[in-house]
């Protein structure tokens, strides 16, 4: 829009850093824009700032979801989730973790979760946000100002190293792949937010993920499996038939890591669909010889998934396997069951309550 407006493209960011960071909110505040860039946006009635929190739900656990509405009123997830002082690990992912009622200001650390498109086109059968179809792609505006809208709400002034970030919300941010990079651009160079503190998840768009590699500012990268072989992901991730377990496996191998970097594999388990030992073992010979970790999801359940929750045995039965094949594996903890913090759950329930 800027370069479009016949702006060098610094603009933006200095744009971007006088609304997020200095909080102004009319391109008329910031001083640093020539003076007939500021009359133009005004002229052309563009309006700035963030986007609007339109409902905000708090769970027990501390996790707050926001419905985040846009310019032209459709709405967005994002959430909040931090961890407590109880001595968590980083994600607070460690298996068997009980979940604790929170205190809102004893956090240590907290990853933001944000989405990428407004519903998602990928189809996967376990996924909520997959029954709402694409709507549309978000701009890189509307990524990075998910970030700042919770920020803000949180009272947290960034850059503040306890702040994570996942593009693990609603959309497939490689289907929306330049937004998507010029967002984290945004919050790096703009906002201070380091690209160490971030992490992006795929269903694996495999051209994307060397794409990824190749850029000189890029978020950590994980990839959703759900399944250890071609004919049950193919089922349960469509996907699959166009970029099969071979090519993705391929591309995470090549992947170029930063120092002490690993790729994250994203496993949900699903009842009896493959939650088996048999799968357990599939997999870890599967990640064979990636540097990685394997972050096992149970299910969050919603209306239209036709899967169920894997029985708490068969989560600990499978991770036993994995780490007994020295694969690094976390059980990711649910996180505000209490306010549908399912993927795309909270726009779907609100929908149809509406
Ligand atoms: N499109 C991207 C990012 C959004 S999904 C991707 O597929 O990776 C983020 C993660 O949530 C994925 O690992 C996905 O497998 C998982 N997920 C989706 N629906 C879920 C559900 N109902 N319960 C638990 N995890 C789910």
């Amino acid at each position: 829009m800027v370069e479009d407006a016949g702006q060098p493209s610094y603009r933006a960011k200095q744009l971007f850093q006088a609304l997020y960071t200095q909080r102004v909110n009319s391109a008329d505040q910031v001083s640093t824009l020539p003076k007939e860039f500021r009359s133009m946006l005004a002229d052309e009635g563009i309006s700035l700032g963030l986007p609007g929190i339109q409902k905000k739900f708090i769970s027990f656990d501390g996790t707050v979801r926001y419905l985040i509405e846009l310019a032209d009123h459709e709405t967005i997830e994002t959430v909040w989730m931090p961890q407590g002082d109880g001595g968590e690990a980083g994600d607070g992912s460690e298996a068997g973790a009980e979940i604790e009622a929170h205190n809102p200001r004893s956090w240590r650390r907290a990853t933001i979760c944000v989405s990428s498109q407004v519903g998602c086109a990928v189809n996967c059968q376990f996924c909520l946000t997959a029954l709402l179809g694409i709507k549309r792609n978000l701009n890189a505006g509307e990524i990075a100002g998910q970030v700042m809208a919770v920020l803000q709400d949180q009272k947290v002034s960034p850059p503040d190293e306890r702040v994570n970030l996942v593009f693990m919300g609603m959309g497939e941010p490689f289907l929306n792949y330049d937004n998507f990079i010029k967002a984290t651009r945004l919050l790096v160079e703009g906002v201070g937010l380091p690209e160490s503190r971030m992490t992006v998840s795929t269903a694996g768009i495999v051209p994307r993920i060397y794409d990824l590699g190749a850029e000189s500012v890029r978020p950590k990268l994980a990839i959703s499996l759900a399944a250890p072989n071609d004919a049950l992901r193919s089922q349960l991730m469509p996907i699959n038939r166009k970029w099969n377990l071979e090519q993705l496996l391929g591309a995470a191998r090549e992947f170029p890591l930063r120092n002490r970097e690993k790729i994250t594999f994203e496993y949900v388990l699903l009842k009896d669909v493959n939650d088996s030992p048999l799968h357990a073992r599939e997999l870890a010979e599967l990640v064979r010889g990636v540097k990685c970790k394997v972050n096992l999801i149970a299910l969050n359940p919603g209306p239209g998934i036709q899967f169920e929750m894997p029985e708490q045995n068969r989560v600990l039965e499978f991770q036993k396997i994995l780490a007994g094949a020295n694969v690094p594996v976390f059980v990711r903890r649910p996180r505000g069951r209490d306010i549908y913090a399912a993927c795309g759950q909270l726009k779907r329930t609100v929908e149809m309550a509406t």
